[in-house]
């Protein structure tokens, strides 16, 4: 994976680095201000908690504290970002740059820490390339949208809580012999629509990389319940050309024509399952990811962000990453297939673009993967 990293370097020599989480939150953020803090100042680097993202760094100094050991104590089991989250529309404009610029000169701040998504991404690499101030970003996201690396902070505990709350809806559905669509979060990718699907059973899935038969998903309905199956789980990823409400109330309409009426609930789960405490997997994804990207910024790195790649943490280069994310939405999403430019890719070698490459296929195939495993465990129906 080495070839992916194109071989971003700074000269600054690093003593004090300011760390900040932006986008959307999500459970395991605190695990990483506490990894990169506790890290940075066992290698005597001074640590600068900036609150508020982006906000922060242009609004400066009252925003801005200087960090011990013991200002991140007792929060590495807690959901949510200690330093808290906001969207910044002025970080996209010049000005906001500047102004975060100039508090990084103010304050004496060599080099920064960005916990978040791609968009957190892309305002690194701006801060880094017009200004000079190194970037490492940390890829923070329920929805573990971020092509290049297998493995986002906060997906894990996201997949859980989805799993779980599936798990009881299920429960009253058997009772009652019961349908219930389910909206999961997911953003405009699939990944905890298809993981969920398959942890809790599934009937049927509708995610955004594939299109999705409503007459086949409630047709295998009718027949499980022929069969005597009496609950049914359907969950749409938020993403999906599919309205989960709309869907619950046409379960119940079909189904009632072929006097067969199964009641069908719709619930959304939204915003609850971006709380809650992170999982294991989260925290220690935290703790890696933590420690390298202060190892990255020491070893005069920068424009680039961690990632996980068959079990190991890399750093990947943003741009590289950036082009890989354009190049696979592109293949599910026509919007992003509008705007994609194949010869985007001209501008790296040969071996960056094979590994792109290779990633794409990777995400094709796993989406492709989960959903033959949940149809192969869902379906009563004999395979001729
Ligand atoms: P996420 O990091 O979860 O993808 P956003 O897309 O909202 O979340 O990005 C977080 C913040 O990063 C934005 O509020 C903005 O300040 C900054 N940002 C996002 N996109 C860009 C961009 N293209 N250029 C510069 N800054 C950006």
């Amino acid at each position: 994976m080495k070839r992916m990293e194109k071989m971003s370097e700074n000269t600054t020599k690093i003593r004090k680095i300011g760390i900040l989480t932006s986008g959307g939150d999500a459970p395991g953020m605190n695990a990483a201000v506490r990894a990169v803090t506790r890290y940075a100042l066992r290698r005597g680097i001074e640590v600068m908690g900036i609150y508020e993202g982006y906000k922060g760094l242009i609004n400066g100094k009252n925003y801005i504290k200087k960090f011990d050991a013991r200002d991140v104590s007792n929060i590495i089991d807690k959901g949510g970002t200690i330093i808290y989250s906001a969207r910044c529309p002025e970080f996209k404009e010049k000005e906001g740059i500047a102004k975060a610029a100039q508090t990084c000169r103010d304050l004496g701040i060599d080099g920064l820490v960005t916990i978040g998504g791609d968009g957190t991404f892309r305002g690194a690499y701006d801060l880094s390339t017009m200004i000079g101030i190194p970037c490492i970003g940390i890829p923070a996201t329920i929805d573990n949208d971020i092509t290049a690396t297998d493995y986002a902070i906060g997906y894990d505990t996201a997949l859980n809580t989805t799993m779980q709350m599936i798990d009881r809806l299920r429960d009253t559905c058997e009772s009652h012999a019961r349908c219930n669509v389910v909206e999961v979060m997911g953003n405009n990718a699939g990944y905890i629509a298809i993981y969920s699907a398959v942890a809790v059973g599934a009937t049927a899935v509708a995610i955004k990389e594939r299109t999705f038969d409503e007459d086949a998903a409630i047709k295998k309905i009718i027949q499980c319940r022929e069969a005597g199956k009496r609950n049914f789980i359907v969950v749409i990823s938020e993403g999906a050309n599919i309205n989960a409400e709309e869907f619950a109330k046409k379960i119940q309409a079909v189904t009632a024509d072929a006097n067969m009426e199964i009641e069908t609930k719709f619930a959304r789960f939204a915003h609850v399952v971006r709380g809650g405490s992170p999982t294991m997997r989260d925290r220690v994804t935290a703790a890696k990811m933590g420690v390298a990207a202060v190892d990255l910024l020491l070893d005069g790195k920068t424009d680039m962000f961690m990632c996980e790649r068959h079990g190991r943490i890399v750093g990947t280069d943003i741009m590289v990453a950036t082009y890989a994310d354009r190049k696979y939405k592109a293949t599910f999403d026509p919007k992003m297939a509008e705007k994609f430019d194949p010869s985007e890719g001209d501008k790296f070698s040969p071996e960056v673009r094979a590994e792109v490459d290779g990633l794409v296929a990777e995400r094709i195939a796993e989406i492709d993967t989960m959903l033959e495993l949940s149809e192969n465990i869902s379906n009563y129906k004999i395979v001729e």
